[in-house]
């Protein structure tokens, strides 16, 4: 275990805001580290988001080509 110390950010709480790369919709607004994936409500792609210290990385989610 990596006893490291953790840096505490004290500025004041940044809201962020999530862009759905197909079609620039909003997707979510957020206040602090977020990682998932989410459907874009408007054109129905599912994007992933990362959220980490009010950067906000988008990225166009592929499933793996696995069949089901
Ligand atoms: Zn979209």
């Amino acid at each position: 275990m990596n006893d490291v110390k953790k840096e505490t950010y004290k500025d004041p709480v940044k809201k962020v805001y999530a862009c759905c790369p197909f079609c620039s919709a909003t997707l979510l607004q957020a206040e602090c580290v977020i990682n998932g994936v989410t459907k874009c409500e408007q054109c129905h792609q599912r994007v992933r988001i990362e959220i980490e210290n009010g950067i906000v990385h988008v990225a166009p989610y592929s499933s793996p080509p696995n069949k089901k």
